[in-house]
């Protein structure tokens, strides 16, 4: 059993009061960590080591900076395995997701912008009589919130280009996955990091949290997480004019043309649908299919759904494993309890996963991946956010039909168009109201790309310039030549 503390300052302590929270594996329902439940004073104290290290770290050239970024990926790259095992530990996915896509991906975030940066240059714009000179500066000490679905990635999406950019960092993580950024902190306090520059306190949202988002030396919050805590953050970060950057829940949806590549379009709609128990806020949790190939599409999709191997976490050829927490479990149970009132249809799944399991993973929360027909496209459970393994399939008649479906949702962050006719698949995919649409394809990042969503899915967008302008204020410097005028 881990006994995780806050990195404040360049040191591992406790909360000022003491207090802790208990951590649990959601695979066994064992508490394996205990962690800092802090409070205002933790986040003044952060605060306070954040500022005495600002300026100097905000004097280093970017150059410098991306120096430090390269041997953090290196350090974290060393660590991989430990990193995935606990990311596994922590969410109850599947040891060979983590290693692929958490491990792996927290250690690209550095190693990407630290690249990126080398290959910026100054904007200038010239005039007849003068040039402007665009001049970025660290926003200044910024409060980092993240949730538990990709826990390091998703943190180190946000530390790197906020570290790059001279700023000091106050992070949060979700309270139920906070092991991989204490490593993070593990891993700077190995590399002899400027103290003070990255600092770490655990806890609860609305405690820990909400003093980040009130604190008023902290000037930017860049928050990760679901819309309803995304409004509060606003509520509250808005009105002290702090820079904002939102990237909060989704409900994507899948299209699959009449001219879609069956197997393609069905493999992915099935990867889009329950990649880490569908707990992605990119999944595609509808899937809206022409009507014309409804009945072959529905077949090979179930046919591939129940080939998931729902199982021990931490076996190598499971293929998802248990969802983030019992009472997750219970509210995503909940809505497939809502589908059947609704009139729908089961067509896989349903039901806890309680056999096959030996020892502690009969107490984890594992749910069979669930297919659902019948119901409307306006329905609660296919337009709510699930964030869980559960798809809903709908058919439409025309793709005017399926682009007016895609767009009944108060979220727009991702969703997918499969096709042959690329043209096509442009086409539509721009008629989408969300921030990312893939054309025969799912989750394929290219981390220069703008990455965010609109409607309630989010304000802002991360990824490539996009972060970087968001850590750094710009100053316009116009010069003009001192030579008399007359
Ligand atoms: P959440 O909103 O409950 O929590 C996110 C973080 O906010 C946690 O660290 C939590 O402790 C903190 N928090 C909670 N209340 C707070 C408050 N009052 N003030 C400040 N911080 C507070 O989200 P979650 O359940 O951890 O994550 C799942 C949600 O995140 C889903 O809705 C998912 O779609 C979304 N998500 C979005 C993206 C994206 O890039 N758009 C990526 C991953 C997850």
């Amino acid at each position: 059993m881990m006994n995780v503390q806050n990195y404040i300052g360049g040191k591992f302590i406790s909360a000022v009061d003491g207090e802790t929270l208990f951590d649990y594996n959601p695979a066994t329902e064992q508490h394996i960590a205990t962690i800092p439940r802090s409070k205002n004073e933790d986040v003044q104290l952060a605060v306070t080591a954040a500022q005495s290290a600002q300026q100097d770290w905000g004097a280093l050239s970017i150059d410098e900076r991306a120096v430090w970024l390269d041997k953090i990926a290196d350090a974290l790259e060393m660590k991989s395995e430990e990193i995935a095992n606990l990311e596994t530990s922590d969410t109850g996915k599947p040891i060979a997701l983590s290693r692929k896509v958490d491990a792996a991906r927290s250690v690209s975030n550095f190693r990407f912008f630290a690249d990126f940066s080398r290959n910026q240059t100054e904007m200038q714009f010239v005039m007849a009589d003068a040039v402007n000179y665009v001049h970025r500066s660290p926003v200044g000490t910024v409060g980092l919130i993240t949730p538990w679905n990709l826990p390091l990635y998703l943190l180190s999406w946000k530390v790197a280009p906020a570290l790059l950019m001279g700023n000091t960092i106050v992070a949060k993580p979700s309270e139920f996955t906070p092991l991989t950024a204490n490593i993070l902190a593990e891993t700077l306090d190995e590399l002899e990091f400027p103290p003070g520059v990255f600092n770490l306190v655990h806890g609860l949202g609305h405690e820990v949290g909400q003093s980040i988002l009130e604190n008023e030396h902290i000037k930017g919050i860049s928050f990760t997480g679901g819309t309803a805590t995304g409004r509060t953050v606003a509520q509250t970060a808005a009105p002290m004019f702090k820079k904002l950057s939102l990237e909060l829940g989704g409900k994507n949806a899948t299209l699959v043309l009449k001219d879609a590549n069956l197997d393609l379009a069905v493999e992915g709609a099935v990867r889009a649908a329950f990649t880490n128990s569908g707990q992605v806020c990119l999944c595609g949790s509808r899937i809206l299919i022409d009507a014309t190939i409804a009945d072959a599409f529905r077949e090979k999709f179930v046919e591939k759904v129940n080939q998931i191997r729902v199982g021990d976490p931490r076996d190598e050829s499971t293929t998802m494993g248990s969802v983030i927490s019992p009472q997750h479990l219970e509210k995503v149970e909940s809505y497939i309890d809502l589908a059947l009132q609704e009139g729908g249809t089961i067509l896989t799944g349903g039901t806890r996963k309680l056999t096959g399991f030996s020892g502690p993973n009969q107490k984890g929360a594992f749910l069979l991946p669930t297919v659902i027909s019948g119901l409307p496209h306006t329905s609660r459970c296919a337009t709510e956010e699930i964030f869980g393994p559960v798809v809903t399939l709908h058919t439409f008649e025309n793709e005017l039909q399926a682009v007016e479906m895609a767009n009944h949702s108060e979220y727009g962050l991702a969703g997918s168009v499969w096709t042959q006719d690329l043209e096509r698949g442009r086409m539509v995919a721009s008629q989408i109201e969300t921030g990312i649409v893939w054309v025969n394809t799912w989750l394929h990042r290219d981390l220069r790309t703008p990455f965010g969503g609109v409607k309630n899915s989010g304000v802002g967008r991360e990824g490539g310039r996009w972060s970087l302008e968001f850590f750094s204020e710009l100053t316009n410097i116009c010069v003009k030549d001192a030579k008399d005028e007359s």
